[in-house]
């Protein structure tokens, strides 16, 4: 069977260093006509955009109608362009990621694709802000579930519609910085090699039983081992 990669973005790949947190509350401000302080501090990680949407929704009391989610998503992907593209853009690539990425593509032995709760256009936005869009297959996104766990069995269906390979659980790893990274991977089966470069330590991540923790991914050739073997 071959080998499936899962990676998380926000705090696993790359850092926006608040941009993307910020765009949320841009886009409350402009829809909802309320001010980022007297909002409740957003939490995000691992949290899938549809429901922090929800969380933020209901803050203001707003009934979650699809018209009004729409158009605040494209409120907030709005800001997200205008945010990424900004000079002083302070987003960074977590330590290893870019030499990472294209090592495992050359290898060739693992298909590559995504396990996010940002929705497919924003996960578009910040990969490509790095240029690292392109090593990517395809996955599952903030869009399909606003449930984290549900979005497992997503990723392995659409990256086998892209591939043409099918994949048992027992073959895919999940990549990711949150308890929730760890719980999505076991809702079906699969391993987590959780990273201590986001939110979380890795101390503070061991305790929910991963299969590996790590740190951060800056040792490519062990990295590789791990993920390939
Ligand atoms: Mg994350």
């Amino acid at each position: 069977m071959p080998r499936l990669l899962l990676f998380d973005i926000d705090g696993t790949l790359l850092d926006t260093g608040g941009a993307g947190g910020a765009s949320l509350l841009d886009a409350m401000e402009e829809i909802f006509n309320v001010r980022r302080q007297d909002m409740p501090p957003l939490n995000l990680a691992g949290a899938t955009d549809g429901g922090v949407v929800r969380e933020l929704f209901t803050q203001v009391g707003r009934v979650m109608e699809p018209e009004a989610v729409q158009r605040y998503m494209d409120t907030y992907l709005g800001h997200l362009e205008r945010r990424l593209a900004h000079a002083d853009f302070p987003g960074v690539l977590m330590p290893g990621i870019e030499i990472l990425l294209q090592t495992l593509v050359a290898d060739g032995r693992a298909d590559i694709g995504l396990l996010t709760g940002n929705v497919r256009r924003g996960a578009h936005m910040k990969l490509e802000r790095f240029g690292l869009h392109p090593h990517f297959v395809d996955g599952a996104f903030g869009d399909d579930a606003e449930d984290r766990n549900l979005l497992g069995p997503v990723a392995m269906q659409r990256m086998s519609q892209k591939t043409g390979r099918q994949y048992a659980a027992t073959d895919v790893i999940v990549i990711g910085d949150t308890p929730k990274d760890i719980a999505c991977a076991h809702a079906i089966g699969a391993r987590c090699l959780a990273v201590g470069t986001g939110h979380f330590k890795a101390d503070s991540l061991r305790p929910h039983s991963p299969w590996l923790c790590l740190e951060d991914l800056s040792d490519t050739a062990s990295v590789r081992d791990v993920l390939l073997s």
